[in-house]
């Protein structure tokens, strides 16, 4: 599908996905938020986030389809 010449159709990318919202049901329910509220923990340094190292937001294995901020905290983190 083209449109002006632009090709519509990319691979999907993680970085497509939408960010999570604080106010998602299974969000809330693991208290996450986009700024961790810890020095120490934070989605960057979970072993639950996926994606590529330095980015911003990034994929979460609790989050399937959604990315997190990688300076985000839920209560599920692990470290
Ligand atoms: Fe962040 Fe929670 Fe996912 Fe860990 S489990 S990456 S703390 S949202």
């Amino acid at each position: 599908v083209t449109l002006g010449g632009k090709n519509l159709i990319r691979p999907a990318q993680a970085s497509d996905l939408p960010h999570l919202d604080e106010n998602d049901a299974q969000a809330s329910a693991l208290k996450y938020i986009h700024k961790s509220p810890y020095e120490d923990r934070n989605c960057s340094n979970c072993v639950l986030l996926q994606g590529e190292m330095g980015d911003e937001w990034r994929p979460c294995q609790l989050f399937p389809g959604k990315l997190v901020s990688s300076s985000g905290w839920c209560s599920a983190w692990a470290g």
